[in-house]
C-alpha cells in the first residue's frame, strides 16, 4: 500500500511539474468503494487522509467502522467525499456522513441538501458535476444549464460551492479524456467570473486511475483514484 501511494503521488507530482503548476496543488482522494473498512485503515496508516465513496448505503456502514478502528489506534478519522450520483431521498444521510459532495447535478438535489445541512447546523462544501461531453455518463448538468444551477446553489446558505467535477465517457485511450478535462477547466473559469472575486470555487475534480496524469496536466485540483491504490475491484 505504501508503495502504491508513493507511486501515485510521484506521478501526480511529475504531471504538476510538467505543466508548470505549483507543487502540492492536487488533492488525492482515495476511492475505497467495494473495499472493506480494514483496507481504508491500512491506507490511512500508510498516510492517506481523504477517502471517497460512490454509494451512500455502502458508506453508511464503512465510515463509522473506519472511525472506530482508527480511534482504537489513536488515529483521527479521515475526511470523506461522496463522488457518486446522489438520490434526493439520501440527502440527509449524505450530509451526516460526508465532508464534501462532488455530485450536485440539479437544483432539486441542492435544495434537499440545503434543508438537510440547515437541520444539522452544518455548512456543506459541494461541487457541481458537469456532463461536459453531453454523452457517456448519465449524471451531471449540461454545460448550457450550468449557470442556472450555480445561481441555485448560490442561494443555498448552508452549501458552499467549491468548484466543478466531471467523469468523461469511458475510452480505452486516456488521451481522449483530455478535451473533456480542458472543457471543465474552461467552465470553471466561467463560474469564477460569474461569482466574482472572493468566491472560493476553483476546485476541479477530474481524473481517475486511467487518466489522472492527463487531468492534472489540464488543471485538476482533486483527483479520484481507486484501483491504482487499492488494486482491481471484484466484478
Ligand atoms: C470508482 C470511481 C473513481 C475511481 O475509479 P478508478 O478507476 O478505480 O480509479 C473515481 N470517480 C468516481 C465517481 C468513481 O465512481
Amino acid at each position: 500500500m505504501k508503495e502504491r501511494i508513493l507511486g501515485v503521488r510521484e506521478r501526480i507530482d511529475a504531471a504538476v511539474k510538467r505543466s508548470g503548476r505549483t507543487e502540492g496543488s492536487v488533492l488525492l482522494v482515495a476511492i475505497s468503494k467495494t473495499f472493506p473498512a480494514e483496507a481504508v485503515v491500512e491506507a490511512a496508516r500508510a498516510g492517506l487522509s481523504t477517502f471517497g465513496e460512490n454509494r451512500v448505503q455502502e458508506a453508511a456502514a464503512k465510515i463509522p467502522r473506519v472511525a472506530e478502528l482508527l480511534a482504537s489506534a489513536r488515529m483521527p478519522p479521515p475526511t470523506w467525499h461522496l463522488v457518486g450520483h446522489l438520490q434526493s431521498n439520501k440527502a440527509r444521510q449524505a450530509v451526516a456522513l460526508f465532508d464534501l459532495v462532488h455530485s450536485v447535478d440539479s437544483a432539486g438535489l441542492a435544495a434537499k441538501l440545503e434543508v438537510a445541512a440547515a437541520s444539522c447546523g452544518k455548512r456543506l462544501p459541494v461541487l457541481i458535476q458537469v456532463n461536459v461531453s453531453g454523452e457517456g455518463s448519465k449524471s451531471g448538468v449540461e454545460p448550457g444549464s450550468l449557470r442556472a444551477l450555480v445561481d441555485a446553489v448560490a442561494t443555498c446558505s448552508h452549501l458552499e460551492l467549491r468548484g466543478l467535477m466531471t467523469i468523461p465517457p469511458y475510452d480505452p485511450d486516456p488521451e481522449r479524456s483530455r478535451p473533456h478535462f480542458a472543457a471543465l477547466r474552461e467552465l470553471g473559469e466561467r463560474v469564477r467570473g460569474w461569482l466574482g472575486p472572493g468566491a472560493d470555487a476553483g476546485e476541479l475534480s477530474m481524473g481517475m486511475t486511467e487518466d489522472f496524469e492527463i487531468a492534472v496536466e489540464e488543471g485538476a485540483t482533486i483527483v479520484r483514484v481507486g484501483r491504482a491504490l487499492f488494486g482491481e475491484r471484484a466484478a
